[in-house]
């Protein structure tokens, strides 16, 4: 039989009524054998997280000041979920654990990954499917960084053989016992190594959308859902601001070909979108998978007659940047000339030094910096092997009025990136959607 893993974020499991769904979608296929869970997320807009409230727990504990009334909430939200399930589930013995650890030696990831620990155990207990610590399989070294092998072997090694299986998401443990988290909204990555450990047929992240969108829906009313798309492509799209996953959960499911499928609790029967290395052979309708796109770029622009016979140049101009630390998005180069297009938060602290240096060792004719730059990226597999997309983003910028200040296009040709005045920024997607969308 199959096996899938399943993993459920925070508004899935945010109170009982949420866990019953999640409970019917488990039940639904046999085959969802592993379920990884996150921490209570928002019932409502402006609630607070679990994990929001432990992490305050602990500031306060650290402090020396009276974490009892947070911790009190904590309990209580627990307790809520606990007993519209009806189950029974000593809540006040965990809580006193979590106490004592406070009231000794407050540890912030420890903290923060009580959520997840104890919504992994109520799901297991609701479910009756057994319990695996995360702290007992997921590996990081003495320096707090992920040890992926070792996790990978260990916890194929625990899971072979025992399925119905809930793990908590978002942290592990050093050898010595010590609790690590991942960064935010890291039950993704758990999700993903487990699903790489057990080598599952499928890794379904159940959320709160039917999927990802083609552009972001506050900017073009109702975009066209993305059925399918690529793991490269989502890199592509995820870099540039559109996010349904962690970054990091992409590495363990793609290295191992394990598709992702993300799914909306609230939703179960939409299809949702599917994430693997090879797309599916129907022809898609339409070249772009999706529009993404970030303000807040400066360009360098340097210009030196001959700049294309004087060899090391670009090595050169690249060289500066890398001395202030700071990473360098896209390159556009003319014959004579030479932009390197960078995060303004990152180039900010080191502007004057930066802007000396190119003048002292590159003695450019002339030279200035861009600030208030948007990058839009079109990304689409589809892209690289027909014609006409380009053209049509080009004209869709201009039936737009948008000025165009940078193009730049992927060597794999599955994006083009255009720079565009911040100000534009809108309105460059919206003309881009129109042209390329159908
Ligand atoms: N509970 C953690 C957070 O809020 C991790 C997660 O939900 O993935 O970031």
């Amino acid at each position: 039989m199959q096996r899938y893993v399943c993993k459920f974020g925070g508004s899935s499991l945010a109170d009982g009524a949420q866990f019953k769904k999640v409970a019917d979608i488990i039940k639904a296929r046999p085959v969802r054998k592993y379920v990884v869970a996150s921490a209570p997320g928002k019932r409502y807009p402006d609630d607070t997280k679990v994990t929001d409230m432990l992490y305050s727990c602990y500031y306060s504990a650290a402090a020396g000041q009276n974490y009892e009334l947070i911790l009190g909430q904590i309990r209580d939200r627990y307790l809520s979920i606990i007993n519209d399930l009806g189950i029974d589930f000593d809540i006040d013995s965990e809580i006193d654990i979590i106490d004592s650890s406070l009231s000794r030696n407050p540890q912030k990831d420890y903290m923060a990954s009580r959520g997840e620990y104890l919504n992994a155990k109520i799901l297991a207990k609701y479910l009756d499917f057994g319990f695996l610590d995360a702290a007992e399989c997921v590996h990081f070294d003495d320096n707090g960084v992920f040890m992926a092998e070792e996790t990978n072997r260990d916890l194929n090694a625990i899971l072979t053989g025992r399925e119905y299986v809930v793990i908590p998401g978002f942290y592990g443990a050093k050898a010595d016992g010590t609790i690590v988290t991942f960064s935010r909204g890291g039950s993704d990555i758990t999700g993903s190594i487990v699903a790489r450990a057990v080598i599952a047929d499928m890794y379904e992240n159940w959320t709160d959308v039917s999927g990802m969108l083609s552009t972001d829906p506050r900017i073009v009313k109702n975009p066209l859902p993305i059925e399918a798309l690529s793991y490269r492509e989502l890199r592509e799209l995820s870099y540039m601001g559109a996010s349904v996953l962690h970054e990091d959960a992409v590495f363990p499911v793609r290295k191992a070909n394990i598709p992702i499928n993300i799914r909306n609790t609230n939703r179960p029967d939409d299809a949702g979108t599917l994430i693997s290395s090879e797309l599916p052979r129907i022809p898609r309708k339409n070249k772009v998978t999706g529009i993404a796109g970030k303000k807040g770029f400066t360009a360098v622009l340097v210009e030196k007659s001959s700049m294309n016979s004087e060899i090391g140049f670009g090595m050169k101009m690249l060289k500066i940047f890398s001395d202030f630390g700071v990473s360098f998005e896209h390159m556009p180069t003319g014959i004579d000339t030479m932009s390197v297009v960078c995060q303004t938060s990152l180039f900010e602290p080191h502007r004057d030094e930066i802007i000396e240096t190119i003048k002292e060792e590159l003695k450019p004719d002339r030279f200035y910096v861009e600030d208030n730059l948007a990058l839009i990226a079109v990304v689409g597999q589809g892209m690289a092997y027909s014609r006409g997309t380009a053209a049509r983003v080009m004209k869709g910028l201009s039936d737009a009025r948008i000025n165009i200040k940078m193009i730049d296009q992927g060597s794999t040709e599955i994006n083009i990136i255009v720079g565009v005045d911040d100000v534009d920024y809108e309105a460059a997607i919206r003309g881009i959607y129109d042209a390329v969308m159908e």
